[in-house]
């Protein structure tokens, strides 16, 4: 295997910096290497990023066979030839010594993390026998799945075929879902994935608790930095000072929990002073009056004592905006679970965008365009004897996907009814879901757990059968049909073979149809003939996009003042500033600010985060990214630091209100956070003795997350409700 360290990677990237972009300036030295290099047999293939969900064009580079480097793909509109730190070291992902060799069976208890290794038929007999145990004894609807990101298409589709609605992702409930729901109430659409930002031709920006350039969404990034480089004003809104504070012209510490009351006030002040768009109003709004009226009180003075930000800073900030518009753009967020009102904090969100005009406007939100590519047909699904489990009456009305955590609780109670089994495919629930507690009495419930994973993750050590998947690397997925500025289509294609006995997700969940009898949802004998019928139907080929690994579309208005078509899926066809769905089912129309609960005297509010070089429990444990970044921090402000005695460096435990201790973590001591909260990067201190990398490294803010609370428009978890006081490390 070859030698992953950091330093050799370092070398090799460097090597190839230096080779691509200064060979002018070296002269024939890096000139004769390049072509030697050429000479050697290198293949360079496109194909997509999977470090993270954003499915970034990258081009793999294969030397002798073996994988070597990963850069970006300049054809690809989102990454444009640039990678982020986590997709540059891609390349471990492949090399992982960590990784799933073979598919396992568990031997003894669940949670005790011993298997033995079977071969791929004995594993999926094994799974289709359960199954259809259940079937027959509970109903298909006691199968439950959780899968995240586009290689979980093909086994939804089997999980339709077998006659489950019980399919759920925590990328809802535990982040994007509320500013899904509160845009949706207002515009009638949604901001979807990747954003509709219009980060790069906005003149104003305004990031209310979103770290970008921590939290690495390419694309943005890249935006930001060209925003910022044409001298875009930059308002940042966050307890902590993050890296885009540092670029911000504003920068407004807000207390933790009491977002709602500045964005009421920005919009009072907004509103009284005629500031907002008169015409776009005018032309496109509902309920404009009754809006306004509502925010009659919600002046500058009475948000002050509950955000900590003085009137003048918010009446200055609001004309800021105002004086931009329609190219302000007031970014949506996307982990927006955080209080429990969260969907009517992104509402309010959307409603100042809404006044600022910048909903289909260049510098604002654009309207996304794609490519219409039909489907591989299959017969019909069965229809299931009973609906989703996991929001039963309706509890939350506006959840438009299923709750996680409403599968848990169905789990857990067996009502309204049972849950036997879970399947759950590259999401590790015990990192993602609050009150590791509860999945864990979940899970010791359930008559059958499968887990389909790249490395051994908590979730894994759970399950009763570990299927081993190919890394992206080794894989073809789905198509990839993003909405974006420009239409495109993506194909992540193998690059290298797996390494051990590992399979693609197509392949696994093919399988298992077999074996359930469902041979007939999956008429393709193998996935490039599936990818070719999808592309030939769209105009395309499979050949094509293999060379370039992207089809571009022809370009389409974006903008309403180019023509994009300004239509609004709400009740009245207008922007709803008054939510007639949201009075009739017993909500404020508009939104309205309830004080956050306090903690214990002398704890901190927990906060949590993005590093730029981990997104996924997967990320940890890959050499070149553990390397770069091993074991988060607890950030304290310097003062609370000094008065506990506390120092950069010094080792602390969190002990949580609840009891719940952490394992053991760094100080940052700091002036960039405020004194009440404390802030860490999420996804550390793995408890997976499989992890070897990332065994107990920094602690888990997953751990601390015994408490939250649900969001009851759509039963989204917040979690920024936990408290913590720091013990001492001797
Ligand atoms: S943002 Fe980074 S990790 Fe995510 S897909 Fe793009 S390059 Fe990969």
């Amino acid at each position: 295997m070859p030698d992953l360290s950091r330093r050799r990677f370092l070398k090799i990237t460097a090597s190839a910096l230096a080779a691509a972009g200064v060979a002018g300036k070296l002269g024939g030295a890096v000139v004769d290497r390049v072509e030697k290099v050429a000479r050697s047999g290198i293949r360079k293939i496109p194909t997509l990023c999977d470090l993270c969900f954003w499915k970034c064009g990258a081009i793999a580079y294969v030397r002798d066979g073996q994988l070597w480097k990963i850069e970006g793909n300049p054809a690809d509109p989102l990454s444009r030839g640039r990678l982020c730190p986590r997709g540059t070291g891609g390349v471990g992902a492949h090399y992982d010594p960590d990784r799933l060799r073979a598919p396992l069976i568990r031997v003894s208890q669940r949670g005790e993390e011993k298997w033995q290794e079977v071969t791929w038929d004995e594993a999926l007999d094994y799974i289709a026998q359960r199954m259809q145990r259940i079937k027959a004894e509970h109903g298909p609807e006691s199968m439950a799945l959780f899968a995240h990101g586009i290689g979980g298409n093909f086994f939804r589709h089997t999980f339709k075929a077998y006659g489950s609605p019980n399919i759920a992702a925590p990328s809802f409930a535990q982040c994007r879902g509320p500013r899904d729901v509160g845009f949706n109430l207002t515009f009638g659409d949604e901001v979807g994935s990747p954003e509709r930002t219009d980060i790069a031709n906005a003149d104003c920006l305004v990031l209310i608790g979103t770290h970008l350039g921590e939290n690495m969404h390419n694309t943005q990034v890249q935006e930001f930095a060209t925003a910022v480089g044409r001298g875009a004003s930059i308002i940042v809104v966050d307890p902590r000072f993050s890296v885009a504070a540092s670029k911000a012209k504003y920068y407004l510490p807000i207390k933790p929990g009491t977002d709602l009351a500045l964005l009421l006030a920005w919009m009072h002040v907004i509103v009284k002073e005629g500031l907002y768009d008169r015409d776009y109003v005018a032309k496109y709004g509902f309920g404009f009056e009754q809006f306004a009226a509502a925010l009659e009180t919600a002046t500058p003075e009475w948000a002050f004592p509950e955000t900590g930000i003085d009137p003048e800073t918010i009446r200055a900030t609001a004309r800021e905006m105002a004086r931009y518009r329609p190219a302000t753009l007031v970014h949506p967020g996307r982990h927006v679970n955080w209080y429990g009102n969260d969907a009517q904090r992104s509402r309010a969100v959307a409603l100042l965008n809404a006044l600022l005009g910048s909903w289909g406007r260049r510098g604002g939100m654009y309207v996304p365009v794609g490519f219409d590519v039909p489907g591989y047909p299959h017969p019909p699904y069965p229809k299931p004897g009973r609906g989703p489990v996991d929001n039963p009456g309706k509890k939350y009305p506006f959840a438009s996907e299923a709750l996680t955590t409403g599968i848990r609780d169905a789990t857990l109670t067996g009502q309204p009814y049972p849950i036997k089994g879970w399947f759950v495919y590259a999401t590790n629930l015990l990192n993602s879901l609050p009150d590791q507690a509860a999945t864990i009495r979940a899970l010791q419930q359930l008559d059958l757990v499968v887990v389909v994973d790249v490395i051994p993750s908590e979730i894994a050590g759970w399950a009763d059968v570990v299927l081993p998947e190919s890394v992206y690397l080794e894989r073809y997925d789905d198509l990839s049909t993003n909405l974006f500025r420009e239409p495109f289509l993506g194909l992540r294609q193998p690059v290298v073979e797996s390494p051990q006995d590992q399979k693609p997700n197509w392949w696994i969940a093919r399988r298992l149809a077999g074996k359930l009898g469902l041979e007939a949802f999956f008429p393709w004998k193998d996935i490039e003939e599936y990818l070719e019928y999808r592309l030939k139907a769209a105009g395309h080929s499979l050949a094509e996009i293999k060379r370039e690994g992207i089809i571009p579309g022809a370009p389409k208005p974006i903008y309403f003042e180019d023509g994009a078509p300004a239509e609004f899926g709400t009740p009245s066809g207008k922007i709803e500033f008054y939510s007639t769905q949201l009075q009739k089912a017993g909500f404020d129309p508009v939104p309205r600010y309830t004080p956050p609960e306090a903690g214990p005297p002398g704890a901190f509010r927990l906060l949590f985060g993005r590093a730029p070089v981990h997104s996924f429990s997967r990320t940890q444990t890959n050499p070149i990214l553990a390397d770069l970044m091993s074991e988060n921090a607890v950030w304290v402000n310097a003062v609370a630091a000094r008065r506990l005695g506390l120092k950069s460096g010094d080792y602390v435990r969190l002990r949580h209100q609840d009891g719940v201790i952490s394992n053991r973590v760094r100080v940052k001591a700091t002036e960039r956070i405020r004194p009440d909260c404390v802030y860490m990067v999420h996804g550390f201190g793995h408890t997976s003795r499989g992890l070897r990398r990332a065994y107990l490294k920094g602690a888990s803010d997953a751990q601390m997350m015994s408490r939250y609370r649900t969001d009851p428009l759509m039963g989204g978890t917040g979690m920024n409700v936990n408290f913590v006081t720091l013990e001492s490390e001797a």
